[in-house]
């Protein structure tokens, strides 16, 4: 049976993208969640008020995403960063204060989650949404379509990770959605529960192997 695939978002609103990935998805009817860097939100609001209008789910991707908040050497930046950008999408926000740490790279493992960092998702009520299927479309900004469907086809409940960024790898982003569509694959804006370690405050499932 063909996947049901979660369609996501991350790093922008980028003015150069940003429009186009809305286009693409408006033109299929498909909803996915964009995950904002609260910089890049201040640049372009108004692509993240776009996309809300349009039945998109905004969450919060930190304020600067300058690292894996593990690698920071820097206890106070997960409070900073989450509450600044939260903060800023305000009323964009989805019900349930969506929140993706930076992963740096894709990998999930100690260094996505802190001990703070739990702390200020708990005490925010927030949900923490991870993901299982990274393609890589920043370094490969061509053949990432190809990974993508072979990630969606192998996985029983993909939550796809893409980037709204200038990499050219939105140029593919119509072939990858037609491709998918084509051979039955289904796209649901619903974010996979085994993602979601964290649910409006509560921890739902283990920390340890995230560094939480
Ligand atoms: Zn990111």
């Amino acid at each position: 049976m063909p996947a049901e695939v979660t369609l996501t978002f991350d790093n922008g609103p980028d003015p150069a993208t940003t429009p186009r990935v809305l286009d693409a998805l408006a033109a299929r009817g498909l909803r996915a969640t964009f995950f904002v860097v609260g910089e890049q939100l201040a640049r372009a609001r108004g692509l993240a008020e776009r996309a809300h209008a349009e039945g998109h789910w905004i969450g919060n991707h930190t304020w600067t995403h300058r690292a894996p908040f593990g690698r920071l050497d820097d206890v106070s930046a997960p409070h900073r960063e989450i509450e600044r950008t939260q903060a800023l999408i305000g009323g964009l926000a989805h019900p349930d204060r969506l929140f993706r740490p930076v992963g740096g790279g894709g990998e999930l493992g100690p260094h996505v989650l802190t001990p703070e960092t739990v702390a200020v998702l708990v005490a925010g009520g927030y949900t923490c949404a991870l993901w299982n299927a990274v393609p890589g479309d920043w370094r490969d900004p061509h053949g990432w379509v190809e990974r993508a469907l072979a990630q969606c086809r192998a996985h029983a409940r993909p939550l796809l990770v893409l980037h709204d960024l200038p990499t050219g790898a939105m140029d593919q982003l119509e072939r990858f959605l037609d491709a998918a569509l084509a051979e039955g694959i289904r796209f649901t804006q619903a974010l996979p529960e085994a993602c979601l370690p964290i649910v409006r405050g509560e921890v739902v499932r283990p920390l340890d192997r995230l560094g939480g």
